[in-house]
């Protein structure tokens, strides 16, 4: 204590002016450590998180079908992901039941993004297939991706690296604590079949 870890001093000249930001926890991303060997289910990351302890798997909130998760490795602070319990690579692949509450749940992500962080826009998508992006194809995903003006600048474009202010665990704690009552609230908008509650005005909701 009171020493410093790294003297700097035994790092060399400096050789220009550049400041850097050094974030070696992407080399896990980078070395693809979480990529499931397979596209079983014993291999996905999603359904082992599913089995598995809300706070160690980043999960915010589980519906009857399907949860929402905190993505690992966020393009934004508060990204997403709505999924299945099922493990199923395609879209069409989901039940009625399914759909609509992976709809229903993306709803209620937003309303709960918006009211904690209150970004400026959104980003929703599934990406179906490798080819098209997805990391782990096997197991459906909708990404939910909050943005604020200004979110895109220069980090990610000249050093694959994205800035974010808040660790995942306090996003997630945050999120979750949230969810409950906005999701209740939600059940009320207009067209959303309680009987007996009031219905409120439009644009009311949370
Ligand atoms: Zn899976």
């Amino acid at each position: 204590m009171g020493q410093p870890v790294e003297d700097a001093s035994g790092f060399g000249p400096r050789e220009d002016d550049l400041q850097r930001l050094w974030t070696p926890h992407r080399m896990v991303y980078i070395g693809g450590e979480d990529k499931p060997a397979d596209a079983t289910a014993s291999a996905c990351p999603f359904c082992r998180i599913a089995a598995g302890d809300d706070e160690q798997g980043l999960v915010v909130a589980r519906g009857a079908t399907c949860f929402a998760l905190l993505n690992l490795y966020p393009y934004n602070g508060g990204h997403l992901m709505v999924l299945p319990y099922r493990h199923v690579p395609g879209y069409v692949d989901l039940t009625a039941d399914e759909t609509v509450e992976l709809a229903r749940m993306t709803q209620t992500a937003i309303r709960v993004l918006t009211a904690v962080y209150a970004p400026a826009g959104f980003n929703l998508g599934m990406n179906q297939g490798e080819v098209a992006g997805a990391g782990i194809a096997a197991h459906l995903h909708q990404h939910v991706v909050p943005r604020w003006l200004g979110d895109a600048n220069f980090l990610p474009i000249v050093g694959r690296t994205k800035a974010l202010p808040e660790l995942l665990a306090d996003t997630r704690a945050r999120l979750a604590a949230a969810w409950p009552a906005v999701a209740a609230s939600a059940e009320q908008v207009p067209g959303a079949q309680v009987p007996g509650a009031q219905q409120p005005t439009p644009g009311e909701t949370a």
